[in-house]
Order: structure tokens, then C-alpha cells, then sequence
């Protein structure tokens, strides 16, 4: 049983994740944008430089407007949830209807934060807890819209998950974390490299290798072999899912970001022995 303070922190940090989700759905929006504008303004070589410099566009500017009539957000529209629920789902101004993936984003990283404070209080182990559940569903949405994992994510989470278990945050030693970034890495890779060889085609994307990576970080070797198999089901879930739904996407490619990040969730939520147990090793 929790008591009353605990259940202030859990409340005080999901409020936290709801304003935390607020801000994905900005990085979701405008990261894999931001990304475009610098290769293409690295192709058009340097003399595209000033261009690039005139209108500023990044995670704080532009603030955000309507997409249909270009309605600035005020303030008191952006509230997490509430302002949603206020404008019954609609732009203020034109009530053009608003996404209902924008909440859902924002209860579901309060939902995760809250969970993460009520397991490990508002400690250093929660808050890391709480980092790793919103760069990883940031990325998972990232991947599923545009088949970009960002290294501007990746990285974060795969350096976050060494420090925390370096700073003992995390259930695993050092060591169990260095090699499950090792072995994460090195095992798609090979995969990757093996399958292109035979039939021409890649399957998976570098950023596929460093997510991996990165949740051998955090959850250590032994998890790997569970996570790649609890990906690839509910990736073939999905597959079979939306073939019959006709939603296949254009090109049929679906990435496989959003399944390891998928399976990430899973062990963080039930636990790295229900997980193992789960797949029978
Ligand atoms: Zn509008």
C-alpha cells in the first residue's frame, strides 16, 4: 500500500508525464522535419546556410498554430488533455478537428510516469524510469509515422540506460549493460548485413541496431533474446492486423521500431522475469 506522500510524488510526477506527452507531441511533429531541413540544406551544400538561418524552425519556434487556418495555440489551449477535452476535440478558431492522438499521447506518458513514481517513489530510478518511457514511446511514434528512428533519441537512450546502471538505477550491473549494448548492437547488425547479402534488400534500418542496443542497456544481455521475440510477435500481429484491415501503408513497409519499443514497454511493465518466463528462457 502506498502511503498519502506516495501517492502525492506518483500524482505530482504523472502530471509531470502529461506535460512531458504535451512536449512529445511537438518533438513527434517537428524532429523527423527538423531532420529533413538539415539534409537537405547538407545536400544544397553551405551556400543554402543564410536561407536556412532566416526562419528559425526547432522544438521551441515557430509556436504552434492550427494546420488548417493557422490559428496560433494559446496558452490556455494547450493544456494536456484538458484544453482537448474543452474544445470538444476542435481548433478554436476554425474548428477543424484536432487529432485525438495528441491526448492519447498525453495520458498515455502521464500514465507511464505515474506508474514508474508508484513503483520506484519520485527517486532517481523513477525519474530514470520515467525518461526512458518517453524517449522510447517519442521514437516508437516517430518510427510508425515516418521510418526515421533519430539518433537524437537512440543515442540518449542507449547512454542513459549505461549511466543508470553504472549509478545502480537500473536492477543490472555495468558489465550485464555494457554487453547488452555490445550484443544488442552487434546481433542486427549481423542480421541486417547477412540478409542483405543473400537477397539484396535491407530489412532493417541502423536505428533498429542502436534501439536494440540501447534496451540491452537498460534491461541488460540476458533480455535480448525475450525482446527481439516479444517484437516480432506483436509485429506480426500488427502485419496480419492490418493486411486484413486493408490498412496496409504505401511501399507495405512497416518499420520495426515501434515493436522493439513495444516489447521495451512489456519488460518494463511486467518485469524482466514474467518477460523471460513469457518466452520460456
Ligand atoms: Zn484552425
Amino acid at each position: 500500500m502506498l502511503t498519502d506522500v506516495q501517492w502525492l510524488d506518483a500524482s505530482l510526477v504523472g502530471v509531470l508525464g502529461l506535460l512531458i506527452g504535451s512536449f512529445l507531441n511537438v518533438v513527434v511533429h517537428r524532429l523527423p522535419k527538423m531532420m529533413e531541413r538539415q539534409w537537405a540544406a547538407e545536400c544544397a551544400g553551405h551556400s543554402d546556410k543564410e536561407t536556412a538561418a532566416s526562419e528559425p524552425f526547432n522544438l521551441m519556434v515557430p509556436r504552434s498554430r492550427c494546420p488548417h487556418c493557422e490559428h496560433q495555440i494559446r496558452w490556455f489551449e494547450n493544456i494536456p488533455v484538458v484544453s482537448y477535452a474543452v474544445l470538444g476535440g476542435k481548433c478554436a478558431a476554425c474548428k477543424a478537428p484536432i487529432s485525438v492522438r495528441y491526448p492519447l499521447v498525453e495520458l498515455a506518458t502521464g500514465a507511464l510516469f505515474f506508474w514508474c513514481a508508484w513503483q520506484w517513489g519520485a527517486t532517481a530510478t523513477g525519474l530514470a524510469w520515467c525518461a526512458f518511457s518517453a524517449l522510447l514511446l517519442g521514437m516508437a511514434l516517430i518510427d510508425w509515422d515516418t521510418t526515421l528512428l533519430p539518433d537524437d533519441m537512440t543515442l540518449p537512450l542507449m547512454w542513459l540506460g549505461l549511466v543508470a546502471a553504472a549509478m545502480q538505477w537500473t536492477p543490472v550491473t555495468l558489465s550485464t549493460a555494457f554487453w547488452g549494448t555490445v550484443a544488442g548492437y552487434g546481433s542486427l547488425w549481423s542480421i541486417y548485413w547477412v540478409f542483405k547479402l543473400v537477397t539484396g534488400k535491407e530489412g532493417m534500418g541502423y536505428g533498429d541496431f542502436k534501439l536494440f542496443a540501447a534496451l540491452g542497456a537498460w534491461f541488460g544481455w540476458p533480455l535480448l533474446i525475450p525482446i527481439i521475440l516479444i517484437a516480432s510477435v506483436i509485429g506480426a500481429i500488427v502485419g496480419i492486423g492490418m493486411k486484413f484491415t486493408s490498412g496496409l501503408r504505401e511501399g507495405g513497409y512497416v518499420p520495426f521500431g515501434p515493436f522493439l519499443a513495444g516489447a521495451g514497454f512489456a519488460a518494463l511493465l511486467l518485469g524482466p522475469m514474467t518477460l523471460r518466463q513469457l518466452v520460456g528462457i
